[in-house]
């Protein structure tokens, strides 16, 4: 049996970088928290509440005086003017990527544009994105809900999840289009997501089975099973090896492995 093992397996450098963070400050004393689970992985998550770093889900649970550190999803605006109020450290590791597109949709409004947003309105970086535009966006995770919208005056600014498939990001794009006159679109998906979704369409489209490892709960390992799945029938999501299923080596030639961007290189 042959197993092709992809490149762009493992952390992204945002990851890497909100852990490398979250490691430095371990020993530094005083109560730390991170706004949410600073990655969708269970494991280094119990690691680091071990070491002392708790986790929030809003900015009023942290104490006064504490440390918080901001994962690379990013957040919105009042969060950081909360804590500022409230004498907590921020410790920001968004990642670069997203805080970019933080920039371009705040200053896109200010110029009179509508915000759209191409991602899934229920998740973190989304939510945080919003909330740099005054929470104004118009949001569609498919083409089917960019084609519910009503049509829009005016220019568009359309953006995208950092983790969106291509696919979709054009085929809202195009929907889009139908319901504005001027839109200008800026692709800001990640081009480490980018790459990976490639690589992993090539290695499905050559192997009888796919692994995808990662969480259920993290945007771009499940865009990587979507992808995979198209390509290769026989995938399986596994965040641990307890969830792998029963496959039988002897019947297969190519075993095809990616990983999601919060997924440890150990597992
Ligand atoms: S997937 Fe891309 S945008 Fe998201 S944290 Fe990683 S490097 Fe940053």
């Amino acid at each position: 049996m042959e197993i092709i093992l992809a490149k762009t397996a493992g952390f992204c450098f945002g990851v890497n970088n909100a852990i490398k963070i979250a490691e430095d400050l371990q020993n530094s004393g005083g109560v730390i928290n991170t706004m949410g689970p600073l990655i969708h992985n269970d494991q280094v998550v119990n690691e680091l509440k071990e070491k002392g770093i708790g986790i929030i889900s809003d900015i009023g649970e942290a104490p006064e005086g504490s440390k918080v550190i901001i994962r690379a999803h990013g957040v919105a605006p009042e969060i950081y003017e909360e804590a500022e109020k409230r004498n907590i450290e921020i410790i920001d590791a968004t990642c670069p990527y997203v805080k970019k597109i933080h920039k371009l949709v705040r200053n896109m409004r200010e110029d009179g544009c509508t915000i759209v947003i191409a991602g899934d309105r229920n998740h973190p970086e989304v939510k945080g994105v919003n909330g740099w535009c005054g929470n104004s966006a118009l949001i569609a995770n498919t083409p089917e809900e960019a084609d519910a919208f009503a049509p829009i005056d005016g220019k568009c600014c359309l953006v995208a999840q950092t983790t969106m498939t291509r696919e979709r990001f054009d085929g809202i794009y195009d929907k889009l289009k139908e319901k504005c006159k001027s839109v200008v679109k800026f692709d800001t998906i990640c081009s480490a997501t980018s790459s990976r979704q490639e690589e992993a369409e090539r290695i499905a489209r050559i192997s009888d089975v796919m692994l995808v490892i990662g969480s259920r709960k993290s945007s771009n390992t499940q865009k990587l099973f979507e992808i995979c799945s198209k390509y290769c029938k026989k995938t399986y999501l596994a965040e641990t090896y307890g969830d792998l299923p029963p496959i039988n080596i002897k019947e297969i030639q190519t075993l095809g492995i990616t990983a999601g961007a919060s997924t440890p290189e150990r597992t």
